[in-house]
């Protein structure tokens, strides 16, 4: 007799928007740490490596010319413009975790979120907030010797993606690092818990449960 294997359940996509300087992706590496089956998809992207990145770990680094050919081929799930370099998100690498049972986060901004959402209406979008405009100021500038003029353009590109937290089911305000981890957390572990998922992944003990046969002594 031959094991017929369990279909498994794909995994949930969640979308994790933030401005920069709100602390998206410490949240998600923390919360990566002390989670089961979740992953996050490496976007591809034209900018420049900076001091240490690695090529395939925080992005695959790739040039203009092949962004554009992924484009033309249909690969990416996602992709947009962002502070004037292209950003996107692989098509097939996504859809190969989700199909294996894994959750999978995309770490984009609110323009790839639309079009995720447009596609996937069962992926579940999280915007980051930083606890105040003067913290969020503060984190813009502390990278380094910023001049004003820099900083008022970070300032304004981290307005222009607030505007869209409205778009999102879920807000977390980055004010302390491990009450928001918490709450991040908590939003991954409620998911878990809808009865639609449930009713897939625990099937049979759903069925064990619900039977109407005299328990086996
Ligand atoms: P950074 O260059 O600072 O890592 O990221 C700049 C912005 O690009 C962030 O807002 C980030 O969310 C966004 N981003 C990163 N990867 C992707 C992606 O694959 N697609 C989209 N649409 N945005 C991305």
């Amino acid at each position: 007799m031959t094991d017929t294997p369990t279909p498994k359940e794909p995994g949930q996509l969640y979308i994790v928007s933030a401005p920069s300087g709100a602390g998206k992706t410490s949240l998600v590496s923390a919360l990566l740490q002390r989670t089961d089956h979740i992953g996050v998809s490496v976007s591809h992207t034209t900018r420049a490596m900076r001091p240490g990145e690695e090529n395939g770990v925080n992005y695959h680094f790739v040039a203009e010319s092949e962004f554009e050919a992924m484009i033309a081929r249909g690969e990416f799930f996602e992709h947009a413009w962002v502070f004037d370099r292209h950003y996107g998100t692989s098509r097939p690498a996504v859809e190969t975790r989700l199909l294996a049972g894994e959750d999978v986060i995309l770490e984009i901004d609110w323009q790839g979120a639309q079009q995720v959402r447009e596609q996937r209406p069962d992926a579940r979008s999280i915007f980051i907030l930083p606890p105040s405009r003067e913290a969020l100021r503060f984190r813009l500038s502390s990278r380094g010797q910023d001049d004003a003029a820099t900083i008022d353009r970070r300032m304004r590109d981290a307005i222009s993606e607030m505007s869209h937290f409205d778009e999102f089911d879920y807000v977390v305000i980055n004010d302390r690092f491990d009450e928001a981890l918490e709450e991040l957390s908590s939003i991954i572990r409620a998911e878990r818990c809808r009865r639609a998922r449930i009713q897939t992944t625990r099937g049979a003990l759903l069925s064990e449960l619900l039977s109407h046969e005299p328990p086996v002594e």
